[in-house]
């Protein structure tokens, strides 16, 4: 095993650049808060490819948590169903803190099979990481976002 190599969780995570700009437009329009919504798309054995972006209502409207709007969530989970994607995960913004789950979001994370993305805006570029959550300790993902021409 090299070093950096991860045993347990090998996936890749695919998501467009056109979905990305569309989370950090959102994410930027609700600054102060934090903004946050699910994940859903295409799993092929590792491969996870990110189809659809939901944007739910942060019903905390807070600077530093996030509640999904129980609501929207239980719309959201139907919309997969109707479009055959599955949940790969949720997503939501740090508008002041840096890329990494909170010491509450890890508290919160009760599904290991979810990924976690968190958007930063603690710099002038935005930052996008996602994460895996498990007994209380985190892992950074292999989340690529592409475009048609080139992989970053
Ligand atoms: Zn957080």
């Amino acid at each position: 095993m090299q070093p950096g190599m991860n045993s347990k969780d090998m996936s890749i995570i695919r998501m467009n650049c056109e979905l990305y700009d569309q989370i950090v437009q959102y994410a930027k329009e609700h600054l102060p808060e934090e903004s946050c919504g699910l994940i859903a798309g295409a799993i092929e054995g590792d491969s996870k490819t990110i189809k659809k972006v939901y944007f739910l209502e942060n019903v905390d409207h807070a600077e530093d948590h996030f509640t999904l709007d129980p609501k929207e969530q239980l719309m959201a989970v139907k919309d997969m169903r109707a479009n055959g994607y599955k949940p790969i995960g949720n997503w939501h913004s740090h508008p002041s803190s840096p890329s990494r789950p909170s010491v509450e979001d890890i508290k919160l994370a009760y599904d290991k099979d979810a990924s976690y993305m968190i958007l930063s805006f603690l710099t002038a570029a935005p930052v996008f990481h996602s994460f895996h959550i498990e007994n209380g300790a985190y892992e950074k993902e292999d989340l690529r976002v592409f475009n048609e021409e080139y992989y970053f």
